[in-house]
């Protein structure tokens, strides 16, 4: 067989631990046998962004800025005890967390379904979609604990020396609790923007909920933000796509996404986004199947799993003893970038393979073979566990007899 060409080169950011034993696996089994495989290559291992002072990071950002698409294995984001395990010059940032902040997306999440490990809720057939807005709210709060009478307020100091006070709450002697938060309009419009545009990309219908009965001022806006939005630059492409954009009061939605069968992209504020993707990830079996993607405003996509880089499972690789990590979530951060290379040059061949390369993923589970996380949740009759390389050969094996 030829090998399928690319045009563009993908943006490639290797990682940490065993993760970063999958992505060779998965290079070397999956992918380069088939495709003529073109990337950038940037090393987002911790040692290198030790080496670099972080700029390899920052590289490989604006090179997704550039290119479009990136791939990117999960990284270690570096706490006190990574400073002595990797002898670091200083506690370097989570590498997601400063792409995020080059590219300024929103990231969606994803679960994979297979036979045999159902969700929990009985009504979901389709995968549900969690955008979160990952800026401010309580996130980046300022609060206070009150343990005297006295009397809160919010003040608003204007640029034009104008000053807005507001009564928080006048405290008795038993005191109480106090919160500041904050969100802005820029970060909320690229937020809509993100979730409008990835909506069109799926073609799933987005919802939205928050509390603007209640918030009348601040979730109040995110409503409005996103209104404004849809109507002067989205209602058009979503009535020419066949989708629908439904707002709804966030408590109504949760009750209506447990009653659902699926298939749409939900957009929430960052508390809920937090909270609900945690639900939505066991409900549908495991992070370890659950898909990761950063979308910007702009249209640029950074492809990864959702899960970290296995620590443990790597601490047992390196003692020499088998390992039976589950590379799907990992395998289809490749799919779909490459999906989305082959969609922006024009390449059919490769937008199928990467199409067949998940069935082939996907029936190797439904066939019985899997990693061990998986016997431990699917419903299968027959299984049989496999180990990391194992598992991946036999994706490669079902892969062939489609070509
Ligand atoms: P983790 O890597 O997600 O793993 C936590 C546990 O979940 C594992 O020990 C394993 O359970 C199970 N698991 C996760 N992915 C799996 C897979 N593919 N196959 C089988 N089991 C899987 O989280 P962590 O151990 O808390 O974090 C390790 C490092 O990852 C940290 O340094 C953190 O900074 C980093 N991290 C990176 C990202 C990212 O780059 N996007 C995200 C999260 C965390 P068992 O041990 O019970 O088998
Ligand atoms: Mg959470």
């Amino acid at each position: 067989m030829e090998k399928i060409q690319m045009k563009t080169p993908l943006v490639e950011m290797d990682g940490d631990e065993m993760t970063r034993i999958l992505w060779k696996m998965i290079k070397e089994e999956l992918l380069l046998p088939f495709v003529d495989l073109k990337t950038e290559y940037y090393d987002l291992g911790l040692p290198c962004r030790n080496e670099t002072d972080d700029q390899v990071t920052i590289d490989s950002a604006n090179a997704t800025a550039k290119y479009g698409v990136a791939v990117k294995c999960a990284t270690i984001t570096p706490n006190a005890a990574r400073v002595t395990e990797y002898d670091l010059k200083k506690m370097w940032k989570s590498p997601n967390g400063t792409i995020r902040s080059i590219l300024n997306g929103t990231v969606f999440r994803t679960p994979i379904i297979v036979k045999g490990i159902e969700p929990n809720v009985r009504t979901w057939k389709k995968p549900i979609t969690i955008a979160r807005h990952a800026y401010g709210d309580v996130y980046s709060n300022t609060e206070m604990l009150l343990t005297q009478s006295g009397k809160a307020e919010i003040v608003f100091t204007g640029a034009d020396g104008s000053e807005t006070r507001q009564l928080i709450h006048d405290f008795d002697e038993k005191g109480g609790v106090i919160q500041g938060l904050h969100n802005c309009t820029p970060s909320i419009e690229s937020f809509a923007r993100s979730c409008f545009n990835y909506a069109l990309d799926l073609k799933q219908d987005l919802w939205f909920g928050a509390k603007d009965t209640i918030s009348k001022q601040y979730d109040h806006h995110f409503k409005d933000v996103f209104e404004e939005i849809f109507e002067a630059e989205y209602k058009e492409k979503f009535e020419a796509a066949g989708i629908t954009y439904f707002y709804s009061l966030i408590d109504d939605i949760v009750a209506r996404i447990m009653k659902s069968e699926g298939g749409m992209i939900w957009a929430c504020k960052n508390y809920d986004g937090d909270v609900m993707s945690d639900m939505i990830s066991s409900a549908f079996g495991s992070l370890a199947m659950m898909t990761s993607v950063l979308v910007s405003p702009g249209g640029v996509f950074e492809y990864e799993a959702a899960h970290g880089t296995v620590q443990r499972h790597y601490y047992k690789y390196l003692k020499g003893e088998e390992t039976s990590t589950n590379s799907v979530a990992t395998i289809f951060a490749w799919t779909g970038a490459l999906k989305k290379r082959g969609e922006l040059d024009g390449l059919d061949g490769l937008v199928r393979f990467a199409s067949l390369l998940e069935k082939a993923t996907i029936d190797t589970i439904e066939s019985g073979k899997m990693t061990k996380d998986l016997i431990l949740i699917s419903t299968l009759q027959d299984k049989v566990p496999l180990n990391s390389l194992d598992f991946i050969k036999a994706i490669r094996q079902t892969l062939e007899s489609y070509l």
